[in-house]
């Protein structure tokens, strides 16, 4: 049967990377286009979907099959931590309005995205699936937490009331092409590559932020929208799923900064500003639920990954969220 996958947040680095992966994989593979699918991509400029009213106009132009939800108000520690009640309350809106208008419009099936910083602060390691909801999240990060949280909550609950096929997956940190590199609010890695682009381009100093050692697990936003086609096509389960390389594949960002300074060609020195926090060591997320049911997946080497992330930024600069 002939289906339409609605993506939200299409225009960001997850939405973009799944459109790209559509459009690049070979036709009728295992994450390329089939015939019988038409992908649509849309932003907030085509619906704001804080708003019910626009949200079900949105439904009835397109009248989806299935949805992988991706918008959100996304932020870097410093906005999270100063606009809680609006990550809470946006994020909260934005979530049911999708729920409730793929029930209300018979949405076949819905995946939403969840972040691992939505796991308990004091928690076992490593994260797994069944840890999300054992102990109040970071205190820092609280509304984007509970917001996201709530998702698998009304998930089970749209299940169990109305039989819908709604689930959630959990990326760690992603990375890739038309992430956001603005200097200030960006994740640690297009920070970084901004920074070292900077460094190279004006002759100044690539500093840092803390001593380098803590240990992340990144994914790259390309081999992230394969898993999530996977799981539009294959995956039935209302309990979320991790996505993520496994926990032997943490990188410290000392490795990070060299990978970087290596793919943009700077010469310079570099050096860690130490009087910067470093955050917590390791948060390692296990990806076992993932590797027993998805089979053969290959993830892309770290270093490959990030130069071409990097070279995106070069040909992009112009037009880039910087
Ligand atoms: P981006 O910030 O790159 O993109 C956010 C997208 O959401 C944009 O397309 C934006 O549209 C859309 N959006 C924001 N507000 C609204 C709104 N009110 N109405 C309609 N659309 C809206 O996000 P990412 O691609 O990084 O994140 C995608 C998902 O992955 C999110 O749910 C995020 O929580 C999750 N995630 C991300 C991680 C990461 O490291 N980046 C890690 C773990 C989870 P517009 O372009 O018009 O503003």
């Amino acid at each position: 049967m002939a289906s339409v996958i609605l993506v939200t947040g299409g225009t960001g680095l997850v939405g973009k990377a799944i459109e790209h992966v559509i459009e690049n994989e070979p036709a009728g593979s295992r994450f390329g286009k089939k015939d019988d699918e038409t992908w649509i991509f849309v932003s907030s400029s085509e619906a704001d979907l804080r708003d019910p009213e626009q949200t079900r106009r949105l439904y009835e132009k397109y009248r989806p099959t299935h949805v992988i939800h991706l918008a959100a108000l996304v932020g870097g520690l410093f906005h999270n931590m100063k606009y809680k009640l609006t990550f809470l309350r946006e994020n909260i809106l934005i979530n049911d309005n999708i729920l409730h208008t793929s029930y209300t419009q018979k949405t076949t099936k819905l995946i939403s995205c969840l972040s691992t910083c939505v796991f308990p602060d004091k928690v076992e390691y490593p994260l797994d699936e069944l840890k999300i909801h054992n102990g109040p999240p970071h205190e820092s990060n609280f509304g984007y937490a509970h917001a996201k949280r709530l998702v698998d909550v009304q998930n089970h609950a749209y299940k169990e009331e109305f039989g819908c096929d709604f689930t959630s997956a959990i990326p760690t940190n992603v990375f890739g092409p038309h992430d956001n590199y603005d200097l200030e609010h960006s994740h640690v890695i297009p920070g970084l590559i901004h920074k070292c682009y900077l460094a190279k381009k004006n002759g100044t100093p690539f500093i840092v932020s803390g001593t380098g050692k803590p240990l992340r697990q990144f994914i790259y936003s390309r081999d992230l929208a394969k898993l999530f086609i996977w799981m539009l096509r294959e995956y039935g389960d209302v309990e979320p799923i991790i996505l993520s390389v496994g926990e032997d594949e943490e990188v410290s960002i000392q490795q990070v900064a060299d990978a970087i300074v290596k793919a943009i060609g700077f010469k310079g020195n570099y050096t860690f500003d130490t009087s910067r926090a470093d955050g917590q060591f390791r948060k390692p997320a296990s990806n076992k639920k993932l590797l027993s049911l998805i089979g053969d997946f290959q993830f892309t080497p770290f270093e490959q990954a990030l130069k071409e992330s990097v070279d995106w930024l070069v040909e992009n600069y112009d037009t880039a969220r910087t």
